[in-house]
């Protein structure tokens, strides 16, 4: 297989013929040409439908994570609906509880409404999941790891028991991304991005990918929701998501490089009550992690002995880490999920979750140690 590095620096990346251009333009036009004989010459009728960007996008993400084909959205939300939305009412969903607040609320008050039978399930927990797949659904779907308390279920585990229960296995990879986790190998049919995270990298564009192991009437189905649903990104949300993962391996690896030194140096903090990251051996994932990931991650969330207000001083205290929500770019960010989350949150009130830029790790830790000790003092 081509190393990801050399998928990421090229996939979907040819140079223009006609011009010459090696850097993809951006192609802004609604419509295209249609030859005498009703043919489209360059292959596209109109952008809603397909467009040269888009096209581009799709294949690279497609390649990274070693499926067949991807559909792109107008962001991880709508690449998640519109997965819901290929499921006839009635039919059963078993979903990993410890999910992404949006998706949650998402299922809640949509999917569940229009007739789909969702069932939350701890994915990490063996024994509650083979119950919930003993009897028939259409489909499992895990986050690993899981926001934001970093859960790590067991993909080849989720794939057998979805398989038998005649489900897809649904893989959110928005947090791993395809550089540490590769759920297409451990058995998993549909992996779904916020590429609004790591694999835009940059903190500025919104958009979502759903990504098919095989192309078959599933993903078939997911490309006609997409055209006819329309919620399509636009040529230069491609553009700019396409030349963001061009370095996504190599932000991948410093995060992940930074975070484990981060979990480590704060773990033994007398401010921290606990430090939730899949790299420490304490963590119950972690040899699952170890298993199934090359990598731990760039993401960690830990909380303060003190709770809530404790919480809140930290985030307002440091430097280097903005306060706000989102992750994956290339600046170090905290938040008080329970607070974003709002008042239905099941986030513990003291847990920060932070999510590990592309500063120096001695700068960021000695910020972090810094305004931990003040709390201390
Ligand atoms: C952010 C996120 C989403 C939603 O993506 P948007 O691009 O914000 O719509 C879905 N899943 C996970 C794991 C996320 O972090």
């Amino acid at each position: 297989m081509t190393h990801i590095e050399t998928l990421a620096a090229r996939a979907g990346g040819e140079p223009d013929r006609n011009s010459g251009a090696v850097a993809p333009s951006i192609v802004p036009s609604t419509t295209f040409l249609r030859d005498a004989d009703g043919s489209y010459p360059g292959g596209h009728v109109y952008s809603r439908m397909s467009n040269p960007n888009r096209d581009a996008w799709e294949e690279c993400v497609a390649e990274l994570e070693g499926g067949a084909c991807g559909a792109a959205f107008a962001s991880g939300l709508a690449a998640c609906s519109a997965v819901m939305d290929a499921l006839r009412p009635g039919e059963r969903a078993v979903v990993s509880s410890d999910l992404y607040f949006g998706f949650r609320q998402q299922l809640l008050r949509i999917a569940g409404p229009r007739g789909v039978r969702i069932e939350f399930v701890d994915a990490t927990d063996a024994a509650a999941l083979g119950d919930a797949m003993a009897s028939p659904a259409a489909l499992l779907w895990i986050e690993t790891p899981s926001n934001p308390l970093l859960r790590i279920a067991d993909i080849p585990r989720a794939a057998h028991l979805a398989h038998q229960a005649g489900a897809l296995l649904v893989c959110d990879n928005t947090w791993a991304t395809p550089v540490l986790t590769r759920p297409f190998e451990h058995g998993a049919d549909l992996v779904v991005h916020s590429a609004s995270k790591y694999l835009a990298g940059h903190g500025d564009v919104i958009g979502g990918v759903v990504v098919a192991k095989r192309a078959d009437g599933f993903i078939t189905r997911v490309r006609e929701i997409q055209v006819l649903g329309g919620a399509v990104p636009s040529p230069f949300d491609c553009w700019l998501a396409l030349r963001g993962v061009r370095t996504l391996p190599l932000r991948v690896r410093a995060q992940c490089a930074s975070a484990a030194r981060i979990a480590a140096a704060i773990a033994g903090h007398p401010s921290v009550a606990i430090v939730h990251y899949p790299g420490l051996s304490t963590h119950p994932g972690h040899e699952t992690a170890a298993a199934q990931m090359s990598a731990f991650g760039g993401m960690l969330s830990f909380e303060m002995r003190d709770g809530r207000d404790a919480a809140l001083a930290v985030a307002a205290g440091l430097r280097l880490f903005t306060q706000a929500t989102s992750l994956g770019g290339f600046e170090s960010l905290v938040e008080h999920r329970a607070s974003q989350e709002g008042p239905d949150s099941p986030t513990p009130q003291g847990l920060l979750r932070i999510s590990v830029g592309l500063e120096h790790p001695d700068d960021l830790l000695a910020d972090l140690l810094g305004t931990l000790d003040a709390q201390d003092g």
